[in-house]
């Protein structure tokens, strides 16, 4: 399996040189060649697995530069009960008749990205002690990603993470769950200023060529393709639980902000999981609906970019869009670069209405949007009718989940977060604090090592410099 960028490219790559890559080097993002497709056959085969023996085989169809014992070992140590919490993994919980969720959040950060980042750290751990080099990933954070990133790469060997994030700006069950780290290979940078600023920085480093190159800088971010082929493994799991037969077809729920989540959903039904609908919801920052209803895509500025109750989807535009939209003008890579790296940076928007039709209903894509209000009410209906309790971002899904229901096909709606996470407004849908899983009992009184700085990259590089021995 070789890998191209969406921006036409000539070059391909195996798995293993994207690994450690971000983007392409035109800009683009990396894809396979093709989806490789699954049949009846393999289909039904899959359907007794455990998640490890699942996981290893769907990477292996996208991976064929590691071992296959190799890469057997890294994903049976990867999806453990002891990390996950149940043997299931992504267990699935039925709400009412033929309302699912699909519980991706059970990791050590308690959000769905524990699920793909926690392969991440193997993988690089596996890949870099093969090349016998180092990688120093540099990150921003106002919560999730930066919180999954640590506890994926902890006391790995040739990693270092250097974690920046807003001073004071995460919630103190954020902040206790970063900062009670004690790893020596993990260091939170505090920074005097707002998310931004912490974004600004790290682009300010990474633009500094001779630094990146000399102290080996990388990242972790969700355009990452190792994090997105993880994420397509727990599509074909939830359909299992699901569903008695390989005829049955499912639909999926899933909460959005970079498009990372629903992309890999995109994926699965490309490779031909029997999904029926891809039901996108957004909270208000709601680019991606107004893309699916409108075909307009039009990205926001800061102060059109609202700080919302369900915080890990507020974002102005969507990185990881840029791989459906290959696949919706059917891979015409000089068209995506067109439309990315010039008409939406000359106007801030490109209109695909046409395309956009046939993504409904070609690809299986519908949207629909979520208010600070919806979320409160979902939340409280959800726990008055089925004693569950779920997160904001979760409530999302579910509101619009319930407006694409069809007779007969189960909706699975993907659960991103628990409650633990985004207390306050538990609080204030329901008047009572979220249950906290036993393991993060008293975390807020753990000792923090976290380093303030100023919003300065200088500062910044001086830290790295310093602590990269
Ligand atoms: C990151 C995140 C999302 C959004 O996922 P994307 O892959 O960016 O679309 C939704 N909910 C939670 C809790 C998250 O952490």
């Amino acid at each position: 399996m070789l890998y191209l960028s969406t921006r036409g490219h000539p070059d391909r790559k195996h798995f293993c040189e994207i690994l450690l890559e971000g983007l392409a080097p035109d800009g683009g993002l990396y894809l396979p060649e093709s989806y490789p497709k699954v049949d009846a056959a393999t289909l039904a085969k899959w359907r007794g697995l455990p998640y490890h023996a699942l996981a290893f085989e769907i990477l292996s169809l996208y991976i064929d530069d590691i071992p296959a014992e190799d890469l057997r070992a890294i994903t049976r140590k990867t999806y453990t009960e002891e990390v996950f919490g149940t043997q299931a993994i992504v267990p699935l919980k039925q709400l009412e008749k033929g309302v699912y969720l699909e519980a991706l959040s059970n990791g050590p950060t308690l959000a769905f990205k524990d699920m793909a980042m926690q392969l991440l750290g193997n993988l690089f751990e596996y890949e870099l002690g093969r090349r016998g080099e180092e990688l120093n990933i540099l990150g921003a954070t106002s919560g999730d990603t930066g919180s999954a990133a640590e506890y994926a790469m902890r006391g790995k060997k040739g990693v270092r993470v250097f974690m920046t994030s807003p001073h004071g700006r995460m919630s103190p069950f954020q902040q206790a769950q970063m900062f009670s780290l004690q790893d020596a290979n993990i260091h939170n940078l505090a920074i005097e200023g707002v998310f931004d600023d912490c974004q600004d920085i790290v682009k300010a480093v990474s633009n500094d060529l001779a630094f990146k190159r000399k102290y080996r800088i990388g990242t972790v971010n969700s355009i990452n393709w190792a994090r997105l082929v993880a994420q397509v493994v727990y599509y074909f799991a939830g359909y299992f639980q699901a569903t008695k037969s390989n005829d049955e077809r499912v639909s999926f729920a899933v909460p959005s902000g970079n498009f990372g989540n629903i992309c890999a959903g995109h994926v699965a039904r490309m490779m031909g999981l029997p999904i029926a609908r891809l039901v996108l919801a957004t909270n208000e920052n709601d680019v991606l609906d107004e893309f699916f209803r409108t075909g307009v895509y039009r990205v926001r500025g800061s102060k059109d970019t609202y700080e919302t109750s369900s915080p890990s989807m507020d974002i102005s535009k969507a990185s990881n869009f840029e791989r459906f939209v290959f696949d919706l003008l059917e891979r015409d890579g000089a068209k995506v670069r067109y439309l990315f790296a010039e008409e939406l940076a000359a106007k801030g928007r490109f209109d695909l209405s046409h395309a956009a039709l046939a993504g409904r209903e070609q690809y299986g894509f519908v949207s629909g949007k979520s208010t600070h209000a919806d979320r409160l009410a979902t939340i409280r209906d959800t726990f008055e009718r089925f004693g569950t309790m779920i997160d904001t971002h979760t409530a999302d899904g579910l509101k619009v989940a319930r407006e694409q229901l069809q007779p007969g096909i189960p909706m699975i709606v993907l659960e991103t977060a628990l409650p633990i996470k985004f207390a306050a407004t538990i609080v204030e849908a329901l008047g009572r604090e979220p249950d906290r899983p036993a393991k993060f009992a008293g975390i807020e009184n753990l000792p923090k090592r976290v380093t303030v700085l100023p919003a300065d990259a200088e500062k910044v590089k001086q830290f790295i410099a310093a602590h990269c021995a």
